[in-house]
């Protein structure tokens, strides 16, 4: 058979791969279920009202309109089955490949909350971002037209988890909320946010627990921590102590598992459902297939954990699994992979960031110089999917700097990314979907 692989996710990791693939004259199939690529990084400022959703969401065919290489399909996988390196599509097609590059991702986990699934908001997709977003619209539009519509907690919001993902969106909401204050003179809806843990950001240092819980508390919200959530309801949540918090809006930054797909892909799920992979990212039991990103188990330096899911990790592991595959192709052995650690980061707010950079030793920085190491990382990643990261780099300096009025009402905001493009260029959101 001649040589194709097959790419499973259209995410950093499975770009990155199709990208060295077709840059190497490998021929490449590129599965994902939406037709655009979708910069998880910036999904907490689409469903705050900062930028339109577009503006993170990048057609795959832009993507790899140089690369004719790269087949790109947009179909939801409803079957894989790595032993026969076979991928079955929701129009019925089966597409068999040579190679199977699995980047299917992950999935929010709810740890069987009740009510969470049916009421809670995840935030792991642009069309969740999107949901979240307009959501949040319709309520604070009810409420600008009547302010007395603000009882029984009808504007605040409960984010659950205080990892990246809470503690940004906690930011920005708060922030929103401040803004409608001032400019309308909305009494500001109550963000609580809400961990099992005893900090925030545990990955982090304690300067850095400090850092954030100072100012997220300072900007307004309130942080409950050592208690977690037992139940999610339409109007409120119920807390593990037993306290309860009317709301409508409960965002769900609690924790992510594998992709669905992978459950029954062949390989037993490993921790977290994702795929146990050997250094060289390939899947033990599974010739021609590797799995990269988000829906892998990566081994580290340490052998308690694996690499942690970062859009780093998830890019260099990708762009790795395609060199390793055209080693192979070529009689050479594959290679262990090594991952050059950028370093953590969060954005708390405008004017407000945290970063851990440096391998041997982490450093702590914080405000505009950890604002500008996340930029730079930032960029990088981004620098896989657009040409124009200028455009984003002065987008977020004008964002950092500058506060900007919020804009509920509009679909979008004057403060786009300038990425310049056409109608061509425009993705297909879907909040229908995920
Ligand atoms: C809210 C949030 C904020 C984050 N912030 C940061 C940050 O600031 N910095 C950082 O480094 N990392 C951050 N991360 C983590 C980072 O974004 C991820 O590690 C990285 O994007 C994972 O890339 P991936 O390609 O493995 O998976 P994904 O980007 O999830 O891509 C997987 C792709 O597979 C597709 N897919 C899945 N199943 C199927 C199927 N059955 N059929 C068809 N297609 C399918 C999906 O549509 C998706 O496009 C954040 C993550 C989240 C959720």
């Amino acid at each position: 058979m001649a040589e194709r692989v097959l790419v499973l996710g259209g995410g950093l990791a499975g770009v990155a791969s199709a990208r060295e693939l077709a840059a190497q004259g490998v021929d490449v199939t590129l599965v994902d279920r939406n037709d655009y690529h979708q910069f998880q990084p910036l999904l907490y400022q689409v469903a705050s009202s900062q930028l339109p959703a577009e503006d993170i969401a990048r057609p795959h065919r832009t993507i790899f309109r140089e690369h004719p290489k790269v087949d790109v399909n947009t179909a939801d996988v409803v079957a894989a089955d790595l032993a026969a390196r076979t991928l079955t599509l929701d129009d019925g097609r089966v597409l068999t490949g040579s190679h199977v590059v699995v980047a299917a991702g992950a999935q929010p986990n709810f740890f069987g909350t009740p009510g969470a699934q049916e009421h809670a908001f995840p935030l792991y997709s642009v069309a969740d971002a999107e949901r979240l977003r307009l959501h949040l619209r319709d309520l604070l539009r009810t409420a600008l037209a009547d302010p007395a519509s603000t009882a029984d907690g009808a504007i605040d919001v409960v984010v659950v988890g205080g990892g990246p993902t809470g503690v940004e969106v906690t930011g920005a909401l708060v922030e929103l909320m401040a803004q409608l204050h001032r400019t309308r003179g909305l009494e500001p809806g109550r963000v609580t946010l809400v961990d099992r843990g005893n900090a925030l950001l545990g990955q982090f240092s304690d300067q850095a627990h400090h850092y954030a819980h100072g100012k997220l508390t300072t900007g307004g919200a309130d942080i409950r921590l050592g208690v977690g959530v037992s139940e999610v309801h339409a109007d409120r949540v119920v807390l593990t102590d037993g306290t309860s918090i009317p709301t409508r809006t409960v965002v769900w930054g609690g924790g992510e598992s594998g992709a669905a797909i992978l459950e029954h892909a062949g390989p037993t799920p490993g921790r977290g459902g994702r795929i146990d992979v050997r250094p060289d990212l390939t899947v033990d039991g599974y010739p021609g297939v590797y799995a990269v990103g988000d829906a892998a188990n990566i081994p580290s330096d340490d052998p308690t954990r694996a690499l942690p899911q970062l859009g780093s990790v998830a890019q260099q592991s990708g762009r790795w699994a395609a060199q390793n595959l055209v080693r192979g192709l070529h009689g050479e052995p594959a290679q262990p992979f090594v991952y050059r650690d950028k370093g953590i980061m969060a954005m708390i707010g405008r004017n407000a960031a945290v970063a851990e950079v440096g391998t041997r030793h982490r450093h702590q920085v914080e405000g505009p110089f950890a604002f500008a190491a996340w930029l730079g990382v930032h960029a990088l990643l981004l620098s896989g999917v657009h040409s124009r990261t200028d455009a984003f780099l002065t987008w977020a300096w004008e964002y950092f700097d500058h506060e900007h009025v919020a804009h509920v009402e509009e679909s979008s905001t004057p403060h786009r990314i300038a990425w310049g493009g056409d109608e061509e260029d425009r993705p297909h959101i879907d909040t229908e979907r995920r």
